[in-house]
C-alpha cells in the first residue's frame, strides 16, 4: 500500500512513528493508501529546515521570489488535470469541481506573483527639518498552516504563495484524509526553483498540531477547519504568544425574497447545497423563502434536485461524488431521520441512496428539507452534507433577524430584483461575505476572504491584503542625515521644527 510520507527540507521523509491514518477512495469505500503521522520530533525537523531556510529566504530580493513564483503558476497550469485528479481520488469530488479548486487556489499564486506592489512602503519626507519617516513590512519569520479536508488543494494555496511571497518559511500540517495533493504542490514549488525548506509539510493529527502550537519557534498560526477546533486553535496559539487566524464552520443562508426571478434562484439554490456533495463550507444549506413565494420556489427546487446524477467523481457524467468517510456519510443521514421527528417536511429524501456498482461507496442522495423549525437539529447544526433546509418568513426583517440570530457567520446571499432590499441587506446582515444574487459568494483572491461570529477566530481575514497584513510586521523608521546647521545640545524634548 503507497504510504504518503512528510515533505521536509526539499524531499519526502518518511514518518518512523508507526502510526498511520486511512486515505480512501470515497468512490469504492477501498483504502488505497495511508499516511504516516507525525512525531515531536519530526515536526521539530520540519521546523529547523523552516528556521535555517528563513536566513536566507528571509533577506532574498523579491525580483528572486517573484521570478520563482512566476514559474509555480506556470507549472501548476500545466499540472491542473493532474492535481484535481489526486482530488477526486481521495475526497471524492467530481473532476471539473476538483479543476475549479485548483484555480481558485492558484489565484492566491498568482497575487503573490504581484507581491512587489503589495509590498511597497511608505515615506514622509521632511516631516521635520531633514527628518523623513519610512514605514516598511517586513517577514515574521517561520509560519504553520492547518488545513481541512474539503480543499485539499485550494485552502493549503490561500496560506502558503503569500506566506513566502512576503519572505516567510512556512510548515503546513494539512488535512490526514486527502493528503496527496498538497503533496505535489511542495514537489512542483521545489521543481519551481523554490529553495529548500521554505515550503514544508508535516503529515498527521493532534501531536504535530498540537507542537506546531507549542513551538518556540513558529511565529504565526493560519487555520481553516470546524469551529471547536479553530476555536482551540486560537487559544492555544495565544497562550504560545502566536499571531493566529483560525477560519471555522458555516451554515449559510440564501435570503429569497418573493419578486426575485425563482427560476434562477431554485439553479443557484441547487449548485451551492449540492455541489461538492455540501462539502464547502460556503455552501448554501438553508434557503429562507420569504412571502408567499415559497410553495413555488420548494418545488422548482425540488424538481431539479431529483435530476442530479450522482456518481464517481472521475465518471465525467457525475455531477457529486460521494462524501469523504463512512462515519461522515452515516452522520449526514442521521440528520434527515431526526430533522423528520423533530418537525420538517422531508421533500427529498437522500438518505439509504447507493451508486449500481459502487455500494460499498460513501454515497448519499441529496435531500430536501421544508419547513424547518430553527430548534431542529438540522437547522441548528453545521451538517456538511448534500441537505438543503428551506425555512419559511413572513417578511424581510424576519429573515434577517434569523440569519442574525445563527451563530455562524460565513458567507451569505440575497435573491431579489429589489436594490433597495438588496442594499439594506448588505449593511444591516452580521457575515463577512454577502452575495447579491450570487450563492457563493468566494471573494477573488485581491479581497480577503473570511466570517464573523463563530465563522473566524482572530482578527484579519484569509489571503488578500489582509493576508499580506497578517504575514508581515511592520516597522517604522525615522531618519536624520545631520547637516553641520544641526550641531549644538539641546536638552529639550523634540519637537518639530
Ligand atoms: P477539522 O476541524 O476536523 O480539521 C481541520 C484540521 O484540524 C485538520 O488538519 C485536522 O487534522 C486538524 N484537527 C482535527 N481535530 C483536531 C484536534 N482535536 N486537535 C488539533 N487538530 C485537529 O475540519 P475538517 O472536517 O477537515 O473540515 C471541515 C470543516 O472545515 C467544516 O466545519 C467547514 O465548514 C470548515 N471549513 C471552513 C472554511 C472557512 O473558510 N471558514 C473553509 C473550509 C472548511
Amino acid at each position: 500500500m503507497k504510504t504518503i510520507t512528510h515533505w521536509i527540507d526539499g524531499k519526502p521523509v518518511e514518518s518512523a512513528s508507526g502510526r498511520h491514518g486511512a486515505v480512501y477512495n470515497p468512490a469504492t469505500g477501498a483504502q488505497e493508501k495511508q499516511v504516516g503521522f507525525a512525531t515531536v520530533d519530526e515536526v521539530d525537523a520540519a521546523v529547523a529546515a523552516a528556521k535555517a531556510a528563513f536566513e536566507t529566504w528571509g533577506v532574498s530580493s523579491i525580483a528572486k521570489r517573484t521570478a520563482i513564483l512566476f514559474k509555480y503558476r506556470e507549472l501548476l497550469d500545466a499540472h491542473r488535470d493532474e492535481i484535481a485528479e489526486l482530488i477526486t481520488a481521495e475526497h471524492g469530488k467530481v473532476h471539473s469541481d476538483a479543476l475549479g479548486e485548483v484555480a481558485r487556489g492558484m489565484e492566491i499564486v498568482e497575487l503573490a506573483c504581484g507581491i512587489s506592489v503589495q509590498l511597497k512602503g511608505e515615506l514622509s519626507t521632511q516631516v521635520s527639518t531633514r527628518v523623513d519617516v519610512a514605514s516598511i513590512r517586513q517577514p515574521l519569520g517561520v509560519v504553520a498552516g492547518i488545513t481541512p479536508f474539503n480543499f485539499p488543494a485550494m485552502v493549503p494555496m490561500w496560506m502558503f504563495p503569500l506566506a513566502i511571497a512576503c519572505g516567510n518559511t512556512f510548515v503546513l500540517k494539512p488535512s490526514e484524509k486527502d493528503p496527496s495533493a498538497s503533496f505535489r504542490l511542495a514537489e512542483l514549488a521545489s521543481e519551481a526553483g523554490l529553495p529548500d525548506g521554505v515550503l514544508n509539510i508535516v503529515q498527521g493529527d493532534k501531536v504535530a498540531v498540537d507542537r506546531l502550537l507549542e513551538h518556540p519557534d513558529i511565529e504565526a498560526v493560519s487555520f481553516v477547519g470546524s469551529t471547536p477546533i479553530a476555536k482551540y486553535i486560537q487559544l492555544k496559539a495565544v497562550e504560545h504568544g502566536k499571531r493566529v487566524q483560525a477560519l471555522g464552520g458555516a451554515k449559510n443562508h440564501m435570503l429569497v425574497l418573493p419578486d426575485a426571478d425563482l427560476d434562477f434562484a431554485a439553479d443557484q439554490a441547487i449548485n451551492a447545497a449540492y455541489g461538492s456533495a455540501g462539502e464547502r463550507c460556503m455552501a448554501v444549506s438553508v434557503v429562507v423563502a420569504v412571502g408567499d413565494t415559497g410553495d413555488e420556489l420548494v418545488a422548482k427546487i425540488a424538481e431539479r434536485a431529483k435530476n442530479l446524477k450522482i456518481g464517481p467523481g472521475n465518471d465525467p457524467s457525475s455531477e457529486m461524488g460521494p462524501l469523504i468517510t463512512r462515519e461522515h456519510r452515516d452522520k449526514v443521514g442521521s440528520y434527515v431521520t431526526s430533522a423528520a421527528e423533530q418537525g420538517a417536511e422531508v421533500v427529498v429524501d437522500g438518505s439509504g441512496f447507493t451508486v449500481e456498482g459502487h455500494e460499498d461507496g460513501f454515497f448519499i442522495g441529496v435531500t430536501l428539507l421544508d419547513k424547518v423549525p430553527v430548534t431542529a437539529d438540522a437547522y441548528r447544526d453545521e451538517i456538511f452534507g448534500p441537505v438543503l433546509a428551506v425555512v419559511r418568513a413572513e417578511s424581510y426583517d424576519e429573515a434577517v433577524r434569523l440569519i442574525n440570530d445563527s451563530r455562524w457567520g460565513n458567507g451569505t446571499a440575497i435573491f431579489t430584483r429589489d436594490g433597495g432590499a438588496a442594499r439594506r441587506f448588505q449593511l444591516e446582515v452580521k457575515a463577512g461575505m454577502v452575495g447579491v444574487n450570487v450563492p457563493i459568494p468566494v471573494p477573488v483572491g485581491y479581497h480577503s476572504f473570511g466570517g464573523w461570529k463563530d465563522s473566524l477566530f482572530g482578527d484579519l481575514h484569509i489571503y488578500g491584503n489582509d493576508g499580506i497584513a497578517f504575514y508581515t510586521q511592520g516597522k517604522v523608521i525615522t531618519t536624520r542625515w545631520p547637516d553641520p546647521a544641526d550641531a549644538g545640545i539641546n536638552l529639550g524634548f523634540p519637537s518639530h521644527s
